[in-house]
């Protein structure tokens, strides 16, 4: 395509392009920002504009935008083999070296990996997987989910049932049957006026609540993200967790993590998983496994049903033309590399992760702002129109939107959901630019507060 002007690239997105979760008439109206091309942390749009992206892409690019590395493995990979299937007894070099790689990275009992195209698709397989393991294991009764409410599982069928999205749930009748949603660990919204540790386990309990509503016979698998990201950046109280391992170690039921975004990093350890200390049976991948380089999923798989599905399962009968597709595997190993050997995981760990929970706190004494919250390099700002009672403004949405608007206009993405704030910047961020981040962070604060008077 030969090099088109913004307002020319924008005509042609309104006429063919429908976008993800988007108002399309609106959007139509409004137009979209083009953005032309990255480097490090750094977004360019059409307009030349430079923008710090605190989002990482879409909490993906982990490694940054702009490594050349990258680039050539998919070149070469390519010319070599650009695709081939895992289906009929066949397989290739990057499937094999990548699922190698995915067991020396994640904890020591998961040792296996069935590879897919994304989050939602690896949370499709997990659905189905699930099921398959206790119709293997004689107890086909044992087939309802339980997630939580506000939950990101995706958007395919599986996964936004999964999810607990209200506004998704609505259009296709969704829940699909066979999945139920507790409420979450959601303190600043919901915790009244619990302590954080009171609060976190009252949620943790409505776990065990609900498996004795429903009966342990009939419960498949509880599903949760270690740290809610879409639905907020919800950490949750430290209280949660151990409640929550507490619960499911007296009952027979299966723990799938969810691990697309807390996944290669994001928490200055592997995985959530390891930061939290849980044992999951299950774990969704996606996003970081790959850096958002090329599109790539995965469910890594415990001990415990790799070896059902393996010595008692016969045929699986699920997969995907992509599923462990060479070019995207060969890709996803670099990055995975890159992530080990430059020693970025340690670093969020060590260093850039602490130094940005410091300084982010350091916003919780803005006017706007109830309350800070975040581990390693994710975080979230709670917008409130008043500190104490911790009560959010009338028109959900709105302050977070101008908020995410201003921010847009003055070089930083940072994400709103409703009225709370989000980053999840790319794990190779320098202290300078976090710096950075969080001056821009507080200036778009001050911009918000002043437009509301
Ligand atoms: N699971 C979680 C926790 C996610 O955050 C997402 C996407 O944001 C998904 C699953 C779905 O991933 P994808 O968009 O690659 O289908």
């Amino acid at each position: 395509m030969k090099a088109l002007d913004t307002a020319q690239l924008q005509a042609l997105d309104r006429e063919h392009h429908l976008h993800p979760f988007t108002d399309f008439k609106q959007l139509g109206e409004e137009g979209t920002r083009v953005i032309e091309r990255a480097e490090g942390i750094y977004l360019w749009d059409s307009n030349g504009n430079k923008m710090l992206d605190a989002m990482a892409g879409l909490w993906c690019v982990n490694i940054g935008y702009g490594r050349k590395e990258l680039a050539e493995v998919a070149y070469e990979q390519m010319q070599q083999l650009p695709f081939y299937n895992a289906f009929f007894k066949t397989t290739h070099p990057p499937a094999i070296d990548l699922a190698k790689l995915i067991s020396e990275v994640t904890p020591a009992h998961m040792n296996h990996v069935f590879f897919c195209g994304s989050g939602s698709e690896a949370n499709d397989t997990v659905f189905r997987m699930v099921r398959r393991y206790w119709d293997l294991k004689g107890k086909p009764n044992k087939k309802t989910f339980i997630s939580r409410i506000n939950a990101y599982h995706g958007s395919t069928v599986a996964g936004a049932s999964l999810g607990g999205m209200g506004y998704m749930h609505e259009q296709g009748d969704l829940p699909i049957p066979g999945i139920v949603h507790i409420a979450q660990p959601y303190w600043f919204k919901e915790g009244g006026d619990l302590s954080p540790e009171e609060f976190g386990i009252k949620a943790a309990q409505a776990l065990e609540e609900k498996i004795l509503e429903l009966g342990e016979d009939s419960v498949a698998a509880f599903i949760a993200e270690p740290i809610q990201g879409a639905g907020g950046v919800i950490v949750p109280p430290e209280t949660y967790w151990p409640e929550i391992k507490r619960i499911l170690d007296k009952y027979d039921i299966l723990l799938v993590v969810d691990e697309v975004i807390c996944g290669f990093g994001r928490t200055g350890h592997w995985f959530g998983s390891d930061y939290y200390g849980l044992k999951p049976d299950l774990m969704p991948i996606a996003k970081g496994l790959s850096s958002g380089y090329l599109p790539i999923g995965g469910v890594v798989v415990g001990e415990r049903v790799a070896e059902t599905l393996i010595e008692e399962g016969g045929d699986f009968n699920h997969g995907y033309t992509y599923s462990g597709h060479p070019v995207s595997a060969a890709v996803a190993a670099a990055n995975i590399r890159i992530l080990r050997d430059e020693g970025i995981v340690d670093r969020v760990r060590e260093e850039t992760g602490p130094y940005l929970q410091k300084r982010w706190r350091e916003l919780a004494d803005h006017p706007l702002v109830g309350e800070v919250r975040g581990v390693g390099l994710v975080g979230a700002l709670e917008l409130t129109n008043d500190k104490a009672a911790r009560t959010r403004f009338d028109d959900k949405g709105s302050t977070g939107t101008l908020c995410r608007d201003f921010c847009f206009n003055n070089g930083l993405v940072m994400r709103a959901t409703g009225d709370t704030m989000i980053i999840s910047p790319p794990l190779v961020i320098t202290k300078e630019e976090i710096d950075e981040l969080v001056e821009k962070a507080r200036y778009c604060l001050d911009l918000t507060a002043k437009e509301l008077g």
